[in-house]
């Protein structure tokens, strides 16, 4: 069965899970872990079946239940190494070590955890009262991790069941990706965080059964909203977020109209309303929505949408 949740999207925290075969994977871990979990109960998702949680890009909304969520399931963690690096500089930005010092403390950090999982502790349990600092040390360090995996843009992927087909988009993070996971013939596309739809973009958006885009913000909205200037260049620039309007065109103009679902994501609670958001892709589809294809949902911030199932 494939399966894809969304479970939040927005500034304020980004997370889907999306299932194939036998295999569960987190895209983002962008809430704490103790909401993601309430969240996977409430669309009937569990988390201890997870297998693995994938990184877009390093930004806040994004990685903010990362470190607590992959250690607490014990499970891997996949990111582009300039994403892991930048992950691992916003959490630890005053210490000075270079990569190779950080790449040997990883390697002293592995071997103490196989040793610490042969002596069977509770990994979460706090020691503060433990003679011995190893353990403890280990949780002190917040960018430790129960594993990394690497992926390169551009480098089709499995985890287990899944495939994934990272690309680049144009965003102000170190190495952003948007996917395209496939399962049992079935392709969904994912694409949040672009300031456009790059030709590499639009080649990868073809021939999908779902495509959840980005529809960050209403331009009129943006202009004439609260955020400083500085910030609202930011997000109008060609590495910031896709609005109502360039989403539209690439619906009306560079879209194949083959997906069953077309799911609207990370749109701004300050600068855009759904209905807007809506409007825009509803008018850009053009009589192409059915039961059948083009189904448009949008995604929210404080809910999870319905697990759509394939
Ligand atoms: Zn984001
Ligand atoms: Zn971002």
């Amino acid at each position: 069965m494939v399966r894809f949740t969304v479970l939040a999207s927005g500034s304020k925290g980004n997370s889907t899970v999306v299932s194939g075969g036998r295999t569960r994977i987190l895209v983002d871990a962008g809430m704490s872990c103790r909401e993601l979990f309430r969240r996977m109960k409430i669309a009937g998702e569990d988390p201890t079946t997870l297998d693995a949680i994938v990184v877009t890009h390093e930004h806040q909304d994004h990685v903010n239940g990362l470190s607590v969520t992959a250690r607490k399931l014990g499970i891997p963690v996949y990111f582009t190494e300039a994403t892991h690096r930048a992950w691992m500089r916003w959490l630890t930005p005053r210490r000075q070590m270079t990569y190779a010092q950080w790449i040997e403390q990883c390697r002293r950090q592995a071997a103490d955890r196989q040793a610490e999982s042969t002596e069977e502790t509770e990994p979460e349990e706090p020691d503060a009262d433990s003679g011995s600092d190893r353990p403890s040390a280990l949780k002190d360090d917040p960018t430790w991790l129960p594993a990394v995996e690497y992926f390169e843009a551009g480098r089709p992927f499995a985890i287990g069941d899944l495939d994934l087909s990272p690309f680049t988009i144009p965003h102000d993070a170190a190495d952003p990706v948007g996917f395209v996971f496939s399962s049992e013939g079935i392709r969904m596309a994912f694409a949040t965080d672009l300031g456009y739809i790059a030709p590499n973009v639009k080649a990868q958006l073809k021939r999908v059964d779902l495509l959840l885009l980005e529809s960050n913000h209403d331009l009129e909205m943006l202009r004439d909203g609260p955020y400083p200037w500085s910030v609202k260049q930011r997000v109008l620039s060609r590495v910031g977020h896709l609005s109502n309007e360039a989403a539209a065109e690439f619906l009306s103009t560079g879209y194949d109209g083959q997906a069953a679902y077309v799911i609207l994501a990370h749109l701004s609670e300050s600068n855009n309303l759904p209905e807007l958001a809506r409007v825009a892709a509803e008018r850009a589809l053009e009589g192409r929505a059915s039961l059948l294809a083009n189904r448009l949902l949008l995604a929210a911030q404080h809910e999870p949408l319905s697990p759509i199932c394939f």
